[in-house]
């Protein structure tokens, strides 16, 4: 999707064709969607996305989640007219076409119903998470970018789980300033809360041009953490911008698609040099915990080879497609891939009593930490810490507090 995104700007560009605008509120239809013209496009009048192909762990699929805009993955192509009136039901994942006044009827029942059920979750957004029982959840959030911070109330959440840093890669490799500058922000947004920073997860279903390879089997291929050790020009302006940026906050940094300890030991010898090195030019930094993504299951099956980490945080996204061998991208094999599988819930569980047993703070931070449906399933592995996208707070508020654990 992104390679076709950059392809269609070009040819924009060179033919001078503008975007055809759309009318506010409309249901962009597609094969999928790319993740620029998703941000130029005004969702504030409402609207939503439904895609013949696509997937629900795309970047648009994220950037959508993060903004609470309604969208369907999968569809399958349509017979007729696509003009007109249609219903996009996003949370059974539907779309009507000309619907009857019936279709209407039941449609309306249904989205008051859940516009309800997010009414009455907006009074949880404000308290702490606490279950049936009264067991404390923490519940941190997930942003790409630094500007998702600004429309977030700080105290409606226990700080950041995961900003990813794959956005702030985009287009052209960021210089040290501009990273330094986009970690600062959030640092001093979240004041004295953690704010998790995950070093780049180039690769996989994130290519980025002038840093990834091209692969025939990309999730298993050159990503994360293993293509920042190739490319460790790339690899240390990062690592210097977290030092110096470390001072405004409480900053945890974690590197994503760990699979070995001796993987972690290179990251971190990394972050020792370039903090000898700033130490050495009287630059002011300090040196984060640093901790490791749990998406591998090589990791979260033999925890134990990695005790001297600061902490785990499992990507439950990464680790569902692994354990389940299904292309969290490939909408064919979407009933597989789920995070309520027993085979993945028993290796969170393990994970999590391994954090109990060594003393190891363990949260979670794929999307599954913001689906009601898996919620209380996660709980029941023993985490009490999860991440979710800003616009499920609420929803992931009032889902903890119904499960009885
Ligand atoms: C995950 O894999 O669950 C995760 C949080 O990382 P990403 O979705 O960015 O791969
Ligand atoms: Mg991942």
């Amino acid at each position: 999707a992104d390679l076709r995104d950059i392809r269609d700007q070009v040819l924009r560009a060179l033919s001078e064709d503008g975007e055809p605008t759309a009318p506010l509120g409309a249901i962009f239809h597609g094969e999928d969607v790319a993740p620029t013209r998703f941000l130029e496009i005004d969702w504030s009048a409402g609207g939503g996305i439904a895609l013949r192909a696509g997937s629900t762990a795309s970047h648009v699929a994220m950037l959508a989640r993060a903004r609470g805009v309604p969208m369907v993955v999968g569809l399958g192509t349509f017979p007729g007219s696509l003009a007109g009136m249609a219903l996009l039901d996003a949370e059974h994942g539907g779309m009507v076409l000309s619907p009857s006044p019936a279709e209407i009827d039941a449609f309306r029942q249904s989205s008051s119903a859940f516009a309800a059920r997010q009414g009455a979750a907006q009074s949880f957004l404000t308290r702490p998470a606490v279950t049936k029982a009264g067991t404390a959840v923490r519940v941190q959030v997930n942003i790409a970018n630094p500007s998702d911070v600004d429309g977030i109330d700080i105290s409606t959440c226990d700080g950041v789980g995961l900003m990813r840093t794959e956005f702030l890669f985009g287009k052209t490799l960021p210089d040290e300033e501009t990273q330094y500058n986009a970690y600062r922000k959030v640092l001093e947004w979240a004041g004295d809360k953690p704010v998790t920073i995950r070093t780049v997860d180039a690769g996989g279903d994130k290519p980025l041009a002038g840093f990834t390879v091209e692969e025939t089997n990309p999730f298993l291929g050159l990503r994360g953490i293993r293509l920042s050790l190739k490319r460790r020009d790339i690899f240390r302006v990062q690592i210097r911008a977290l030092l110096r940026a470390a001072i405004h906050g409480n900053l945890k940094v974690m590197f994503p698609m760990i699979a070995t300890p001796e993987e972690y030991s290179q990251a971190a010898a990394l972050f020792a040099e370039e903090q000898a090195g700033l130490a050495a030019r009287g630059v002011a930094h300090t040196m984060p915990p640093l901790g490791i993504m749990v998406e591998v299951p090589s990791v979260a099956i033999a925890p134990e080879a990695f005790a001297n980490v600061a902490f785990f945080s499992i990507g439950s996204n990464d680790l569902t497609q692994y354990v389940m061998a299904a292309a969290r991208d490939n909408a064919a094999v979407t009933y597989l891939n789920s995070v309520r599988h027993p085979a993945v819930l028993r290796l969170m569980e393990a994970v999590v009593r391994f954090g109990r047993e060594t003393e190891i703070p363990v949260s979670l931070c794929g999307d599954a930490g913001g689906d009601p449906a898996a919620i209380p399933a996660l709980l029941e592995t023993g985490l009490r810490d999860l991440s979710v996208a800003p616009a499920q707070l609420a929803m992931a508020k009032a889902a903890i507090a119904e499960v009885p654990v």
